[in-house]
């Protein structure tokens, strides 16, 4: 998937609506402070035991691998590694408040972000690609992963935003089990490329509060093309968005600007109509509801293996991010993020 390190932000504020995550605002006019009472929904599940039953069971399919819709069916476990490049070790590559995230997502402290090795998608123009695909990061044990978190939270982030996180599932489920154990608060961001299996989201209700996929492409072709094969692309994220939809409704900043619940969808409008964009608002304006969260993002840049592909080794240009946003406001999206490079 593509992360990115460096966004330029401008947010559409309303008012937040949630939907099983006990959530409560008080604003105290005199001091003008706002005061958030939040508690996550993997806070429930690690009380229960479910979560870390859930992170077992996620464990336990690594024996025959299908995370994800790659579908690989090797054994992790026996340490064989599928299309991601991962077996069962979990490999981390940094972790660090991060400030170019989206502005609810930052806050004063910076989104807790935490960086996966290795991806299931391995786009040619991924902006992270030493981390995704050159095997940048190191082995961490599932307490490590925790404690990361523990200490994110500890500097002061709003969330834990886990960046590429589908390969490593089963660990997500389980070092959160432990974080909780030891205090963990925040909301769960999982940042993914959207390319995700119903049957492992379902397994997520209720764990993650915050999702942030992208939606990359609406024609398969250009899917197939430049994320190695991934025809299944735009088919199988639309239906994942409608699940991640389902779980967590649509995010709208609470009144402190931070977010806490919610479906952040992201687009990056790549050069010569390569992401389909048109389309892909098309969907959403369809099928989700008009307010839905998408950051139209404009910051692609040809790195990596972009240049061996003439029609994506250039920038956007302004005509056609403004293209996008225009076609997005003409669809009838009401919550959007647009970037500096519009005006
Ligand atoms: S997570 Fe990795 S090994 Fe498992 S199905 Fe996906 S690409 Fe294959």
């Amino acid at each position: 998937m593509v992360t990115r390190r460096k966004v330029i932000k401008s947010v559409v504020l309303s008012a937040f609506a949630g939907i099983s995550a006990k959530f409560m605002d008080n604003i105290d006019s005199h001091q003008n402070m706002v005061n958030i009472k939040f508690e996550p929904g993997y806070l429930s599940l690690h009380r229960s035991g479910e979560l870390w039953k859930r992170g077992e069971m996620l464990w336990a399919m690594m024996e025959k691998c299908e995370l994800c819709p790659r579908r690989c069916g090797v054994n992790k476990l026996k340490g064989q590694k599928g299309f991601c490049n991962a077996d069962s070790r979990l490999e981390i590559s940094a972790y660090h408040p991060h400030f170019g995230e989206e502005h609810p997502l930052v806050g004063k402290g910076g989104s807790g972000t935490i960086f996966m090795t290795n991806c299931n998608l391995r786009c040619v123009f991924c902006i992270n690609w030493e981390i995704s695909q050159g095997g940048e990061g190191s082995v961490r044990s599932i307490s490590e992963f925790a404690d990361m978190m523990l200490s994110l939270q500890k500097m002061g982030c709003p969330n834990i935003n886990i960046v590429t996180p589908t390969h490593y599932s089963p660990h997500i489920l389980l070092a959160l089990d432990k974080a909780a154990a030891n205090g963990l608060k925040l909301p769960l961001v999982y940042n993914t490329s959207g390319w995700e299996r119903i049957e492992i989201l379902k397994i997520l209700d209720g764990v993650v509060d915050i999702y942030l996929p992208d939606f990359k492409y609406s024609d398969p072709e250009m899917a197939e093309k430049y994320s190695s094969g991934a025809y299944s692309y735009p088919e199988v994220t639309a239906n994942a968005l409608l699940e991640m939809h389902r779980q967590v409704g649509v995010a709208k900043p609470a009144a402190n600007g931070l977010m806490y619940r919610g479906l952040m969808i992201r687009h990056l409008v790549m050069p010569n109509n390569v992401s389909g964009t048109k389309k892909v608002i098309d969907w959403i304006a369809e099928n989700l509801p008009k307010d839905t969260y998408l950051n139209i993002m404009s910051q692609y840049r040809p790195v990596y293996k972009a240049s061996q592909y003439p029609e994506i080794n250039r920038r956007i240009t302004r005509q056609e991010y403004q293209e996008a946003v225009e076609y997005a406001r003409k669809a009838g999206l009401t919550n959007l993020e647009i970037q500096g490079y519009y005006w």
